[in-house]
Order: C-alpha cells, then sequence, then structure tokens
C-alpha cells in the first residue's frame, strides 16, 4: 500500500470490510460523545432511529424522498364531501356525540372547501389568491377522557385520507424546548404523509389536556411555560414555516447533508396555512365559570341553571369569555372559532358501542378467541353487565377494555388447547367468572371425544354459512350427541343432520319473525329436536309457550 493511502488511513479509519455498521443506541452514543467533546452542551442529539444508516444508500440510490409524492395530496383538492357524508361515517363507529359529530363534520368541510378553493385561485391568480381573508375553522373539544374524542377525529382523518398527529399539551410544558417540540408535531405529520409534504400541509394536529396549559391568572412556574406553549402553538394556527429537519437533531441533519450532496433540493419547510389544529380538554371548573357569571348577569336565572344538566350548560352557554377567565390568551382562543361540547357516556350507552359501533371491542375478543378455534358470543346479558361495571370506572369507554381484560384473562388463558370450541358468555359469567370458568373446564374434561368436537364445529360452521344462522352446542348436549354417535356408530356428520335435518326451515322462519340469528342447542334439542323447533317456532309468533332455547339469546 502507498505510504499517503496508510496516513490517510489512520485520519479517517474505515472500517473494515464486513464490518457491522453499529446498532442505533451505539451510534447515538458514539455521535453524542463525538459532539459534546467538541461543542460542549449547545447540540443536542435525539435518538437515532432503528434502520437509519447516513452513510448507507436504499436499494436503487435514493435514500428516503421527503418529495415527489404528488397523487395523494392532489386527492384532497379534489375534496367533495359534504357534512352529511362525514357524519354518517362517524355514526358507523362512534355513538352518542351528536353535536360534536355534526360541528366537526361541517368544520371539517369549511376547511377542506376553502383549501381547495384557495388552491385553484392560486393556480390562476396567485396575488389575488394572498389577498383572501379566512378565518380558519380550528376546533376547541370540551370533554371528559374517553369518550371518543380521538376515535373522532381518526375517522374523520382516515376518511378524507390526510395525515394526523395526536399529543397530549402537557408535553409541552414540561420541556424546556418548548418551540422545537411544537413543531416536532408538524414534522410529524410529514413522517405519517410517508414523507408526501404536500399532503403533510392538509393534515390534522390533535392536542389533548389543552386544558392544562391555561395560565389560571398567576404567573409563576408552570403557568409561565403554559402561556409560551399558547404562544408558540398561535404561531402554528395561523400560519408559518416549519423546517422540515429538527435544527436540534443532529440526525436530520446529516441526512438533509446526505440529501444535498446527491444534489437533492426543493422545499425544506413546511407551510401550516392548511392543517387544520384540533384542541381538547377535560376544562374541569369550567361550567362553575358560566354559571357564576350568568348569575351574576340575570338575578333569579341561576336557580335554573343548577337544575341543568352540566354538559347542557356548556353547550349551551360556554362563550370566550369563560375560556379567558380559565386562564387561554385571547389571541389563542381567538383562533378556535369552533366549540364542541362531548358528554360523559352512560351505562347504556357503552352497551350500544360494544353492541353497535363497527370498531366495537367485543369484535376484537371474538376474533381473539376465534384464533383459538373458539367461538365466543356474547350475549345481551353479559354486554349489560360489563357496561354497567365499566360506567363505574369513570373512564368513558376505555372502562370497557378494564372490565373485558379484567374478566376474560383467565377465560383466554385455560380455554384454548382444551376440547371447548365455543363459548357463550352471559351475564352469569361476568358476574362470577371464576366459577364459570371452572364450570366450563369440569364440563370440557368431561367430553372425551375430540374427533367429534371437530365434526360439531364444522357441521356449525357450514350450517352458518350456508342459512345464515349460528348454533352453539351446549357441552350437555354434546354429551348426549356423544353416546347417540357411539350406539349408533355413526360420524357425529351424519347425526347431526339426521336429529336437526328440518331446523334450517324452523330457524330461518324465527330469524324472520325476530331478528334472532343464534340459537343454542341444549339436551332438549338432541332428546327431542322437533318438540325443540316447534316450541321455538311458536313462541317466535308471540305464543305463551316458553321454549328452551329462548333464554340464551
Ligand atoms: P378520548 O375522548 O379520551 O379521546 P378515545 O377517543 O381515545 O377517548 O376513546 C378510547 C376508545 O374508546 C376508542 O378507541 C373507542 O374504541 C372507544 N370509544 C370512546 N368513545 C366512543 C364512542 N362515543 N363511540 C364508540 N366508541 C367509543
Amino acid at each position: 500500500m502507498p505510504e499517503h493511502e496508510d496516513e490517510e488511513e489512520k485520519k479517517n479509519p474505515q472500517p473494515e470490510p464486513g464490518m457491522p455498521f453499529p446498532d442505533p443506541e451505539e451510534l447515538s452514543k458514539k455521535l453524542a460523545d463525538f459532539l459534546k467533546t467538541s461543542f460542549g452542551d449547545t447540540i443536542s442529539i435525539s435518538k437515532v432511529q432503528e434502520g437509519f444508516n447516513p452513510f448507507m444508500q436504499t436499494p436503487g440510490g435514493e435514500s428516503h424522498d421527503l418529495r415527489n409524492e404528488e397523487e395523494k395530496s392532489e386527492d384532497i383538492l379534489h375534496f367533495d364531501y359534504i357534512p352529511r357524508d362525514i357524519k354518517a361515517h362517524l355514526d358507523r363507529f362512534v355513538i352518542k356525540q351528536e353535536d360534536a359529530k355534526r360541528a366537526l363534520s361541517i368544520a371539517v368541510c369549511d376547511h377542506y372547501n376553502h383549501a381547495k378553493y384557495l388552491n385553484r385561485l392560486r393556480s390562476k391568480d396567485p396575488s389575488a389568491a394572498e389577498q383572501v381573508e379566512f378565518a380558519k375553522q380550528n376546533v376547541i373539544v370540551v370533554g371528559p377522557t374517553g369518550v371518543g374524542k380521538t376515535y373522532l377525529i381518526k375517522h374523520i382523518a382516515e376518511l378524507i385520507g390526510v395525515p394526523f398527529v395526536k399529543a397530549d399539551a402537557t408535553k409541552f410544558s414540561e420541556t424546556g424546548y418548548v418551540g422545537a417540540d411544537v413543531d416536532d408535531l408538524v414534522r410529524e405529520l410529514v413522517r405519517k404523509a410517508d414523507g408526501d409534504v404536500e399532503l403533510a400541509e392538509y393534515g390534522i394536529i390533535y392536542i389533548d389536556e389543552i386544558d392544562k396549559i391555561a395560565t389560571k391568572g398567576d404567573m409563576m412556574g408552570r403557568d409561565v411555560s403554559g402561556r409560551g406553549v399558547q404562544t408558540t402553538l398561535l404561531k402554528l394556527m395561523e400560519e408559518t414555516e416549519v423546517p422540515l429537519r429538527n435544527p436540534q437533531d443532529i440526525q436530520s441533519q446529516m441526512q438533509a447533508m446526505f440529501e444535498m450532496t446527491k444534489g437533492k433540493g426543493g422545499k425544506d419547510t413546511i407551510n401550516t396555512r392548511h392543517i387544520l389544529f384540533i384542541v381538547s380538554g377535560a376544562f374541569s371548573g369550567l361550567e362553575k365559570i358560566i354559571e357564576k357569571r350568568i348569575k351574576q348577569g340575570s338575578i333569579g336565572f341561576g336557580a335554573d341553571v343548577a337544575q341543568q344538566d352540566s354538559e347542557k350548560v356548556l353547550a349551551e352557554e360556554l362563550t370566550t369569555g369563560d375560556f379567558l377567565e380559565f386562564g387561554f390568551e385571547a389571541e389563542f382562543i381567538g383562533r378556535l372559532p369552533v366549540r364542541v361540547v362531548c358528554e360523559h357516556l352512560e351505562s347504556k350507552d357503552l352497551f350500544e358501542i360494544m353492541k353497535n359501533s363497527e370498531g366495537s371491542l367485543i369484535r376484537q375478543y371474538e376474533k381473539e378467541f376465534e384464533a383459538y378455534g373458539i367461538q365466543a358470543l356474547f350475549e345481551d346479558g353479559a354486554l349489560k353487565k360489563i357496561a354497567d361495571l365499566a360506567a363505574e370506572e369513570k373512564t368513558g369507554a376505555r372502562g370497557l377494555i378494564t372490565v373485558c381484560e379484567k374478566v376474560l384473562r383467565n377465560f383466554k388463558f385455560e380455554l384454548p388447547g382444551t376440547a371447548i370450541t365455543e363459548l357463550s358468555v352471559d351475564g352469569e359469567m361476568i358476574s362470577n367468572p371464576a366459577a364459570a370458568l371452572q364450570r366450563i373446564l369440569e364440563s370440557a374434561a368431561a367430553v372425551g371425544d375430540s374427533k367429534l368436537l371437530g365434526e360439531l364445529t364444522a357441521y356449525r360452521r357450514k350450517f352458518e354459512e350456508e342459512h345464515g344462522v349460528r348454533l352453539i352446542f351446549e357441552t350437555e348436549a354434546i354429551a348426549a350427541i356423544e353416546k347417540i354417535v357411539s350406539g349408533k356408530n355413526q360420524s357425529g356428520l351424519t347425526v347431526c343432520d339426521d336429529l336437526f335435518r328440518d331446523f334450517q326451515f324452523g330457524l330461518k322462519l324465527i330469524q324472520q319473525n325476530t331478528g334472532r340469528n343464534t340459537f343454542h342447542i341444549g339436551t332438549e334439542a338432541v332428546s327431542d329436536p322437533d318438540k325443540f323447533l316447534s316450541d321455538l317456532v311458536v313462541s317466535s309468533y308471540g305464543g305463551s309457550r316458553p321454549a328452551a332455547g329462548e333464554a340464551n339469546v
């Protein structure tokens, strides 16, 4: 090797061929050490992301390109929803919150229609577009936790195809570098848009716990930073250019450098003009402010207000002045012209969520059990009990997950791998899960023939596919069928075909009469199928004869 190359090697040691690139932790640490020794504490480094390798190009010689994805952002410029469409979409997922759904649907349509209009105007007459004045329809949502605020916004963003970022306002007041953090929200939109800056410029930023940055009239400590965050957010909500690269973050600076050396030019900022901001919080104490104001303003009205439901008071009486009194800057609250109140969820609403929301967590549980070959069926009695228990948690719909996890955890552990292929979840099981689990495990142990269980599952699935009616075999019925199978020396399928040959007609009739589509097959159905079926049919016409499978629906 010539001598000068040797010296060069000493100054800039090259990695040995085949030497693995350091993992992100190690790389972050090495860079941080280097920066500290060279520049002291003036530059910080955020964690290097997994997969980031500044010295390597992605296949095809391209690093992650932050531009060039015009098609997706084009879509938003053809926005043609009307508020009714958006509300209809939200109705599929979000229960209650009627006012919020309406107000958000209108705000979103106004916002994106205006963006579309401005873009068209700009392409014809840029200077006229600059002159157009428009108050952005940013939204402030008042409402307790777990009532669907995030859920609403997520579904709106999904429907119209824009990126969506959520953060908590408290995060900003806790760090010293307030401005930089708030800008990160905008950069996060670019990441969510897969690097499509233009699409990110039409994204939605949702900031929760905004009530925590109210200043409450005193200027000490955290309240000062609250005011600072309000001012910084204000700038974003109006219009500003945010650098695509965080100036504090050495990783993104390096990436920018590498892109520059590869001749990538173009936009290096993101404009916030068309970003829709939605902020929310529980605002506890706000209704007291309103009540006080109303009492002071009109003698004799106070008594009425006290009787009103506080959410109604909030929805109907809320003014800008009340938010100022709560501790917001006038300029800040002035940028949030759309005000929405979300209602708390009662037990009956939680029941509705499980029963009718497309995103119901009950579907999720059904899928989880299905993965173990167990068909779970939640009866209304169970949903009612879960809803009651969840309402006591006072965390809105989040309480549903807490309750279901607690009740069903042991079932998820114990049942997979046993003979059980069906789990009927009823109110009794929710009230006393341990006893129910023991009973199920005992009866599973009594059914020895796993071949028969497989055949029954196949029969049930075929029946459901062909006739749209779901059968649930109770464990005692399985034991009775097992006896017939061994007595006649026939397969389970043949026995079922024979026993239940008329069921499809009778059950379909009942389905038409009552809308019911799940039927429990108990021992009566096996010992006397004709009587079982005819009892069910009669009672579906409102007849008085009690039917055995009826109670389990
Ligand atoms: P928050 O109001 O605190 O933002 P979320 O929207 O995050 O609450 O709600 C948590 C979860 O609870 C959602 O993901 C959703 O599954 C469920 N949920 C909450 N409210 C509703 C509602 N009104 N309708 C249907 N599901 C809801």
